[in-house]
């Protein structure tokens, strides 16, 4: 027997193909799609629809919705974070922030992480599974529907490594670009690595005019393996040759992800080297002032570290932004809430 497909990992195409093989006229599929795009997972909630359609999709497909198993909204600024519960009892984190050009979301790639970032909460609840397209379509539907508006852009940088997850990640953009389902437009989502070197190759070449953030956090081979483990498969100059081919093919700037950490990446030395190294890539540099969760190794850098390293990358040519910090009140480290949540059940 076919293993069952959460209902909303289907294209139009493929409703197609599943309403004519069960005999049924064609302009049902874009009725299901349509109810679908809206985030209506409920089948019975889709009144156009026939009973016999209903009893159909509840025996064919996983139609449990992602309930929310935890919501929290920021007194400061309005930011909103969602725990989903899978309906096979994963929990995956997401949240939505508001800018000036309207709502952003951050959605998560897979239940946990295998990549063991050691500045990552995620990394230190361990891996679950991934997600399938439709999973984390669900979240940008169920928490736009939440929030009662239509969301403005995507990042793909919550739990997970989105390359780690290639095929799905990749149904998942198709999804929210297609024109007859969320229509989102590409350029309004961000997929974000830790540098996966092969992926990142592969997604240069996809036809989507998607955006690509890189997790870098140091400027060289030492200090970045004792960060993130995946400095140890791909050296900095396999990174960097695989982001030059991603200019070449997408004729796109890049983003390099720097979070900050006191004494460890934060210093002068770090910033000038980083200048060195990111020499002739047309990029662009996000600054963090990383977050700390319990039984973090790292803390977060100094303000004025933080202050003068921008400053030297910005005397030395680079464009570079400082991260602003949404949501400080519920948010802590990316993770940590479902980390919390895990916990609590395990004991
Ligand atoms: S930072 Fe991202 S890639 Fe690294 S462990 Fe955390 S979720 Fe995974």
């Amino acid at each position: 027997m076919m293993e069952k497909r959460f209902i909303l990992d289907l294209t139009l195409p493929e409703w197609e193909e599943y309403i004519k093989e069960k005999g049924l006229p064609k302009f049902r599929a874009s009725q299901i799609y349509s109810w679908l795009s809206k985030g209506v997972i409920d089948v019975e909630k889709m009144t156009n629809l026939p009973k016999t359609i209903h009893a159909a999709l509840k025996e064919d497909f996983i139609t449990e919705s992602m309930s929310v198993e935890r919501h929290l909204e920021s007194r400061i600024d309005g930011t909103q974070k969602f725990v989903f519960r899978l309906y096979d009892g994963h929990l995956i984190e997401t949240v939505l922030m508001r800018y000036k050009t309207g709502l952003s979301i951050c959605i998560s790639s897979q239940a946990g992480c295998k990549m063991g970032c050691r500045f990552c909460a995620s990394a230190h609840a361990g891996f679950g599974r991934s997600l399938t397209s439709g999973e984390m379509l669900g979240q940008v539907l169920l928490a736009g529907a939440f929030a009662g508006e239509r969301i403005h852009s995507v990042v793909v940088m919550g739990i997970g490594e989105p390359f780690d997850n290639y095929d799905a990640l990749i149904g998942f953009l198709k999804l929210a670009n297609d024109e007859k389902g969320l229509n989102l437009g590409a350029r309004h989502i961000t997929v974000s690595t830790c540098g996966l070197v092969p992926q990142m190759i592969q997604f240069s070449k996809i036809d989507m005019q998607v955006n690509l953030s890189v997790s870098l956090h140091a400027p060289n081979d030492e200090l970045r393996k004792s960060i993130m483990p995946i400095a140890n498969r791909y050296s900095l100059g396999e990174l960097l040759d695989a982001c030059r081919e991603y200019e070449k093919n997408t004729n796109r700037r890049i983003t390099f992800e720097y979070s900050l950490f006191d004494g460890v990446n934060d210093t002068p030395e770090c910033a000038r080297e980083l200048c060195k190294v990111l020499h002739g890539i047309h990029c662009h540099i996000n600054l963090i002032a990383a977050n700390e969760f319990d039984g973090s190794p790292f803390h977060r850098s100094r303000p004025e570290s933080v202050r003068a390293f921008q400053d030297l990358l910005t005397k030395n040519g680079m464009t570079v932004t400082l991260r602003r910090e949404m949501g400080t009140d519920i948010m802590a480290a990316c993770g940590q809430l479902r980390r919390g949540i895990k916990e609590k059940e395990e004991t």
